[in-house]
């Protein structure tokens, strides 16, 4: 068993309880914007927030960051309520959107103008940051520093009124040009946007800074542990700084910051991952390889192995890059315990048995998962024509090589000991069927003599069978990082060999009526599920991971 290290976020927690700070509640929140589908990152915020809260008894609020109209759709709002769900969290009616709180700004925007701390500014956003200097050297105030506040209440009326085009003017917080910290050096805190909103359309055309939204809507909801990823620790005082102008009690939203989740072999940022759907370089947000949360569920992982994994991996304040070969083995160990097992055969070559009587059907119990004794058994049916695997037959086999071959006898799993005895060809030369003989006092696998063989085959009847089409997947990109590279775009690291399409497989009859998301094991081939693109009876399975485990623990 792997050890989960120390959660310094719960530490924290726990100390400020016994504190008895904030009456000693917990409520977090997952901030969400809805400018694309969540990935496995995301997911690790959700598990943490929502993790947090449950292990303390305390609420979390789904929240959505909508504050830039120009990137954010109703679509992805969905997506994001459906994976949150799917990965097995409840947020309640506890529902809420930063542009639910857009007259609320406005008023508190209103409010700092008057207590002389915000002003407007009537340079370009470029201008703005010319003058903003260098950690080591202060900034220039702007000349509309210093503006009465009844001209900028007129003015930043006139902004929300719609009189002036975007870019034209913008309000600033009035804090510190010299201050070492740069986020305190007077920043924007809102812009001109003439863009409609996803849910208040034209209502406004001036819009809240990230920075100036957030933590105020942690106050407005009674947040008392703003969870977040590292980049925004330089932001923290700033964040402090505008609690300070809010606060009316002793409650006190803090925010706390955590190392991003990175995986080798793919990138994690929704920037990026929009690049790779919109220049079609896979088939959409889910796409099976994809590091999204809606693209794991596709390719067969279950909530329990991504929370599992997000439990794993823990909480620091170091950025890393996780193995993605750690995300797998959590699919893995949890397919194992809860799979069904099924034999198919993905690249078929035809075994006639010429003793079996033709017409015959023979059903041959099977296990269904022998890691849990109560899934019990099913019946596989034998017939006289079956289908192997191409690669567990070798007409001149090496050495160490004790599959089928001329001469050879294997056992076919739950079923009978095979020889064979001729090999069929077609004009190219290409070994098309092999003919064989069985024996029928080996049935179930074993033969009363106590014969050996040194290999035991899966297989599914030539006859009595499901044709299915089956995807196998390999990583998206050929780098462990992507991204991490100067002067080389990320998508020259694209693996030309991800997706591998395999059209005629033969899966036993159990996998009929299967419906997507279905898990199966294959036997001795790896992890399936059903996709869906299955429609009626065409069966379309996924391959989640190979059996193999890659992760060295
Ligand atoms: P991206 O760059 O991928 O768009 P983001 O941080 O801009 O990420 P948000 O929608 O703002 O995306 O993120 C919602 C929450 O999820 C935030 O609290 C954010 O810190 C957290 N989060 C985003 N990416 C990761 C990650 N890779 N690891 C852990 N938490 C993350
Ligand atoms: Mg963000
Ligand atoms: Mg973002």
């Amino acid at each position: 068993e792997m050890v989960v290290k120390k959660n310094f976020i719960h530490q924290i927690v726990e100390e400020e309880i016994k504190a008895g700070k904030n009456g000693a509640r917990v409520h977090t929140r997952f901030p969400p914007e809805p400018n694309g589908y969540l990935h496995i990152g995301h997911a690790k915020s959700i598990c943490l927030n929502f993790g947090t809260a449950q292990k303390y008894n305390g609420l979390t609020n789904l929240r959505f960051d909508d504050t830039n109209p120009t990137k954010e759709e109703t679509e992805y709002v969905d997506s994001i309520k459906e994976d949150v769900r799917w990965l097995g969290f409840d947020w309640g009616d506890r529902e809420f959107y930063a542009s639910d709180y857009f007259g609320k700004l406005f008023d508190f925007a209103v409010k700092l103008i008057r207590d002389g701390k915000a002003y407007v500014d009537d340079q370009d956003a470029e201008t703005i940051s010319s003058q903003k200097g260098t950690p080591t050297r202060p900034g220039m105030e702007s000349p509309f520093r210093n503006r009465s506040v009844e001209e900028n209440l007129d003015l930043f009326m006139r902004m929300k009124a719609g009189e002036f085009n975007e870019g034209d003017r913008v309000l600033r917080a009035k804090i510190d040009m010299a201050s070492p910290n740069m986020h305190m050096r007077d920043p924007i805190i809102y812009r001109i946007m003439k863009t409609p909103h996803h849910r208040t359309g034209d209502e406004w055309c001036i819009y809240p800074m990230y920075d100036f939204a957030h933590g105020q809507c942690d106050y407005w909801e009674g947040i008392t542990h703003s969870i977040c990823t590292l980049e925004f620790e330089v932001h923290r005082p700033l964040y402090d700084w505008f609690i300070d102008q809010l606060m009316d009690s002793d409650y006190r939203p803090r925010q706390i910051e955590f190392a991003r989740l990175n995986l080798t072999y793919t990138v994690m940022s929704k920037r990026k991952l929009l690049e790779l759907v919109k220049d079609k370089h896979v088939t959409g947000w889910d796409d099976p390889r994809m590091p999204t949360i809606s693209g794991l569920r596709r390719r067969g992982y279950t909530p329990a192995s991504i929370r599992n994994f997000s439990d794993r991996i823990g909480v620091t304040k170091v950025d890393g890059v996780i193995d993605v070969a750690l995300l797998e083995h959590s699919v893995r160990e949890d397919l194992n315990k809860h799979a069904q097992r099924v034999m198919g055969v993905l690249d078929p070559l035809k075994v006639v048995i010429t003793n079996y009587p033709e017409g015959q059907v023979e059903e041959m119990e099977a296990i269904n998962n022998p890691e849990n004794h109560e899934a019990g058994t099913r019946q596989v049916p034998f017939t006289r024509e079956l289908y192997i695997e191409r690669d567990d037959f070798m007409e001149n086999p090496p050495k160490k090589f004790f599959r089928l071959s001329p001469g050879t006898e294997v056992r076919l799993r739950y079923a009978y000991f095979i020889t064979c005895n001729e090999v069929v060809k077609d004009e190219t030369g290409k070994v098309i069927e092999m003919r064989c003989t069985y024996d029928p006092a080996s049935r179930g696998g074993n033969s009363p003599d106590g014969r050996k063989v040194k290999a035991t085959l899966h297989w599914v009847s030539a006859t009595e069978n499901v044709k299915a089409e089956v995807r196998l997947y390999d990583r998206l990109f050929t780098d462990e990082e992507p991204d991490g590279h100067k002067d080389v775009d990320f998508k020259d690291f694209m693996n030309p060999d991800s997706l591998q399409v395999l059209p005629d497989c033969y899966i036993e009859p159990f996998v009929k009526g299967a419906k997507p998301l279905d898990s199966f094991q294959f036997e001795r081939l790896g992890y399936f599920n059903v996709d869906l693109d299955s429609c009626g009876e065409k069966l379309v399975f996924n391959r989640t991971a190979q059996l193999r485990d890659t992760w060295a623990k």
